[in-house]
């Protein structure tokens, strides 16, 4: 590629692909687990658009506990674990690869014109595991990205990201620079860096609920892609 055009950096889950809960499943495993918490069912946690160093710092917070040193490692790998047991073999139950993504990736990769990355809440190992599981890593730089390890605050990933890139002699001003995601918190990670942001309603929201959010483009989903790939051309 020589210089590329843009900077997309997508959301995972909903927005990517759907693990039918595998990601729900591992966290409440692991917080089960680590805080001995009895019961063996799926915690009540709000995973839409938060980030897994978030999730976990409000779970702290939320029984007004100090974090010892060493926990969160140990948390965060007694999850991966998890994770791993959960996807091992590729994708199970309903888990899948949402609509019109791999036909998006392909075309994305055959123009060649914009650099991929991912943008999401997940740890970076989490995001991997997932993104190998539905067959999906290929089509991203994963060094490029910013992950729910880089900071629990999703409007600070952007910048992670952007620095990221530069450090790999790809530099982007905020406005060549389009982000995808599912939900509002996306939006407004975008709002936050002056990224473009374009919302997908295949998640928890649907397209009314995100157009609260104003995003700059918005889709029912990455079927029809024509409207992003001109706004990827503007
Ligand atoms: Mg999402």
């Amino acid at each position: 590629m020589s210089r590329p055009r843009k900077f997309l950096l997508f959301d995972i889950d909903q927005t990517l692909l759907h693990t039918d809960g595998a990601g729900l499943r591992a966290l409440s495993r692991a917080f089960r687990e680590v805080f001995e918490l009895p019961g063996d069912g799926d915690l009540p946690l709000d995973l839409a658009g938060a980030t897994d160093h978030g999730l976990f710092e409000d779970f702290l917070a939320r029984r007004g506990e100090a974090e010892p040193p060493g926990l969160r490692s140990h948390f965060f790998s007694i999850y991966t674990d998890h994770l791993r047991i959960e996807l091992e073999g590729g994708p199970k139950k309903e888990g899948r690869v949402l609509p019109g993504v791999e036909s998006l990736l392909d075309l994305l990769r055959e123009r060649n014109e914009h650099l991929l990355g991912l943008l999401t809440g997940n740890t970076r190992c989490g995001a991997e595991i997932k993104m190998t599981s539905y067959g999906l890593a290929g089509h991203f730089e994963f060094d490029i990205g910013a992950y729910g390890d880089d900071h629990p605050d999703r409007n600070r990933l952007g910048p992670v990201a952007l620095e990221r890139a530069a450090g790999r002699g790809h530099t982007f001003e905020p406005t060549r620079v389009v982000i995808i995601g599912d939900t509002p918190r996306d939006i407004h990670c975008a709002r936050h860096l002056g990224a473009a942001a374009v919302a997908v309603a295949t998640g928890g929201f649907s397209a009314a609920e995100l157009a609260l959010h104003e995003p700059d483009l918005l889709l029912t989903s990455l079927e029809e892609p024509t409207s992003l790939l001109e706004l990827l051309d503007a």
